[in-house]
């Protein structure tokens, strides 16, 4: 019962049947960005050929059917991670998210003395924004390391967390390590202490069953391209009282209820902060997107993918003189390696040419790759599309490729 046919749901990713440079294609990329399936495709498809209005402006059928279109991608991506749909900012991704947070929420808020906690294993959108809100307010930055084999240290993030410590941004999944955080626990220690939580779920949301209402944070950001949505959609979940107290982000129409030139009357959240025409069509495809997710199941997707995962580890260990930077005992499917002698980058062009896509380089991660004082790595990044034929193609491409650069 409730078994899946990954075999007849991989049929669902049209781009899945394509050749590179004379191969089957592998995607090992999903990381970067997922595949997208024919009901997304022709969820934007649709939109385009028959109700293409703009939201929340014209009282015309068209308009009436986009809006509610909009509205019910809210509410399905609402649903999909356990919270209230006015609670649900929708936006173009994570890096929006966080900024939103960062200049509405911190900007104001911080000041000389204050600290903003950001692990090691952070993505630049999760340590960037908060570099320039440090920069304006006179907070620092503080890090919460990580241990050798790529988990916080959490006797370490407790210490650190000391009265001056205003906010925590801490990754639900690492990017590059895979690494899953317990972030339940650290959101429950860190609102003990009257510490404000960001956490970022862009890895964490495509691939396990998340419930933003259990996790206890104050600010849980995703993207809707790595999970089977259409690139430059994105949401914000913020506790209720926090989008009540926020400033605007970006002013323009659609977050108004009222201008004039003595002054301006704010809608409310969410939309008080979706100034503009929003990337209506990514949404429809979006809300398509967790129908589809939802269909399959997220623990399903994730037993499937710890298995496709457990291969390819075992795999790459049995090749020898491969190096995985992640071995973290709750692990999603992504795997930063690097193959003695090779370099990240000569690799990756030779599996390329076996119809390979790894992502090369430092996963937009650059103090962590410091830590372990490597200036790039290959990633291979499963998603259940992916499947155990394509883990043994990928190891006899690396194995022809350590051949040609040893
Ligand atoms: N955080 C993490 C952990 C990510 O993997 C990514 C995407 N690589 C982002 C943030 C940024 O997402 P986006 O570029 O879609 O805003």
């Amino acid at each position: 019962v409730g078994r899946v046919d990954w075999t007849r749901v991989r049929e669902d990713f049209p781009l899945l049947r394509r050749e590179v440079h004379g191969k089957p294609l592998v995607y090992l990329d999903s990381a970067n960005t997922g595949q997208k399936p024919v009901a997304v495709i022709e969820a934007v498809d649709d939109f385009y050929r028959r109700h293409n209005a703009n939201v929340s402006r014209a009282v015309h059928a068209l308009g009436t059917e986009a809006t509610e279109s909009y509205e019910a991608s809210r509410r399905a991506l609402a649903r999909f991670l356990n919270v209230r749909a006015d609670e649900l900012v929708l936006c173009s991704g994570t890096t929006f998210a966080i900024n939103l947070v960062a200049y509405s929420w911190a900007l104001p808020r911080l000041k000389a003395g204050d600290v903003i906690l950001v692990s090691r294993m952070e993505h630049h959108a999760n340590i960037v924004p908060w570099q320039l809100v440090a920069q304006r307010t006179g907070a620092t930055i503080k890090v919460a390391d990580i241990t050798p084999e790529g988990t916080l240290d959490l006797d370490a993030l407790w210490r650190a967390m000391t009265p001056e410590v205003k906010l925590l941004a801490v990754a639900h999944v690492s990017n590059v390590l895979g690494t899953v955080n317990p972030v339940r626990e650290i959101c429950r220690e860190a609102r003990k202490r009257g510490i404000a939580t960001v956490v970022d779920g862009s890895q964490a949301a495509p691939h396990r069953p998340v419930d933003v209402a259990a996790i206890g944070c104050d600010f849980y950001a995703v993207t809707g391209h790595k999970m089977c949505g259409p690139t430059g959609t994105g949401a914000l979940w913020a506790r209720r009282e926090h989008l009540q107290a926020m400033p605007p982000f970006i002013g323009g129409g659609e977050m108004i209820r009222e201008v004039s030139f003595d002054g301006t009357v704010f809608n409310d959240p969410p939309h008080k902060f979706e100034a503009g025409t929003p990337n209506i069509a990514g949404f429809v495809g979006l809300g398509a997107a967790v129908d589809y997710l939802q269909g399959l199941g997220m623990a399903a997707i994730e037993a499937r993918e710890i298995e496709l995962l457990a291969h390819m580890t075992q795999a790459l260990d049995a090749v020898g003189g491969v190096r995985i930077f992640g071995r973290a005992p709750e692990k999603a499917a992504v795997v930063s390696f690097l193959v003695e002698g090779a370099h990240a980058h000569d690799l990756a062009t030779l599996l390329d040419l076996e119809g390979v896509a790894v992502r090369s380089g430092q996963h937009c991660a650059h103090p962590l790759l410091q830590f372990y004082g490597v200036a790039a790595t290959c990633r291979a990044s499963l998603a259940f599309y992916n499947t155990h034929e394509e883990i043994d193609a990928f190891i006899a491409a690396l194995q022809k490729a350590r051949g040609l650069l040893g």
